[in-house]
């Protein structure tokens, strides 16, 4: 791992233009190890004892102290994800259209096609199998009775949804993705992962620089220990996984984060109120657990 210093020189080189994104996260990955976090540095141990305070500043207790974080960095696969997005829409503002063989191939490399069956006469879809009446089918809208269906080829489909994008049968999700997610994608779906895909290609180092400018800036906020209190155990504890914090007017009960004040500290008739709300939880919680439901 990185130091907090060999970070922001980091940051900085890539920032003017010194090192390139490839060199940068050589630099950044290469002794990072998944799973390793900030904490367990010693450059992090050092610099985090000068920032701990003596007591809580919830509530004033010295019990274990640690420090508390408001806001943790984000991962760079999000950062990227994010990024690449915003190119593929100025990418799809500038290039809309996409040409009829590349939509063709792009298909017949990434995608299995289920086809819908259709009614041989009219061509419309929504059709259900008949369990005891034969011919199996009839048509809801022409009322054809029929065996067999008819589906429409791959070319077909495209044709319709380039004439006109919102036509019904383009709508259908019946081309499925052959990667291990089996993702069920319309025409609709398909042209936009084609045309982010190029613009991934056409920008890819400058996408992969300002997402990962991004997730240095934030990883040295994080590590600057600028958004931070000490807090004890308790407090830690119940900031943490309860997302509660000390009342501030009697600093003596724990509140929700979203609420001004503890229960206790509430005006009269809310209190009251609140306090119903409680019992008729902990009842409810009481009946489950006596009929051994939970
Ligand atoms: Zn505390
Ligand atoms: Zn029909
Ligand atoms: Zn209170």
């Amino acid at each position: 791992m990185l130091t907090y210093g060999e970070l922001i020189e980091l940051r900085d080189k890539l920032t003017n233009g010194e090192i390139e994104i490839d060199f940068a996260q050589v630099q950044y990955w290469k002794d990072f190890k998944e799973g390793q976090r900030s904490w367990e540095t010693k450059d992090w141990k050092e610099r985090r004892s000068g920032f701990l305070k003596d007591k809580c500043e919830i509530c004033s207790s010295a019990d274990t102290l640690t420090i508390q974080h408001h806001s943790h960095p984000r991962k760079y696969s999000e950062y990227l994800r994010d990024i690449t997005s915003e190119y593929t829409k100025e990418y799809i503002n500038t290039k809309p259209e996409v040409d009829k063989g590349d939509l063709q191939r792009y298909i017949i490399q990434n995608y299995d096609y289920v086809p819908v069956p259709l009614c041989p006469n009219c061509k419309r879809s929504s059709l259900r199998e008949r369990k005891k009446i034969l011919p199996k089918y009839r048509c809801p809208v022409c009322h054809e009775e029929f065996d067999d269906t008819v589906i429409r080829s791959v070319d077909e489909l495209i044709s319709k949804f380039l004439e006109n994008e919102d036509d019904v049968e383009a709508r259908d999700k019946c081309f499925v993705s052959k990667d291990q997610w089996r993702n069920k994608h319309n025409l609709s779906n398909i042209r936009y992962w084609l045309q982010r895909g190029r613009a991934k290609t056409k920008d890819s180092k400058t996408i992969e620089r300002e997402a990962f400018l991004l997730y240095l800036n934030d990883c040295i906020k994080y590590l600057s220990f600028e958004d931070t209190i000490t807090a004890c155990k308790k407090c830690a504890f119940n900031f943490d996984i309860k997302r509660m914090e000390l009342c501030p007017n009697c600093k003596r009960f724990y509140k929700g984060l979203e609420y001004p004040t503890c229960i206790q500290c509430l005006p009269e008739e809310k209190r009251e109120a609140a306090l119903k709300i409680i019992e008729f939880g902990n009842d409810w919680r009481k009946m489950h657990e006596d009929l051994g439901i939970d």
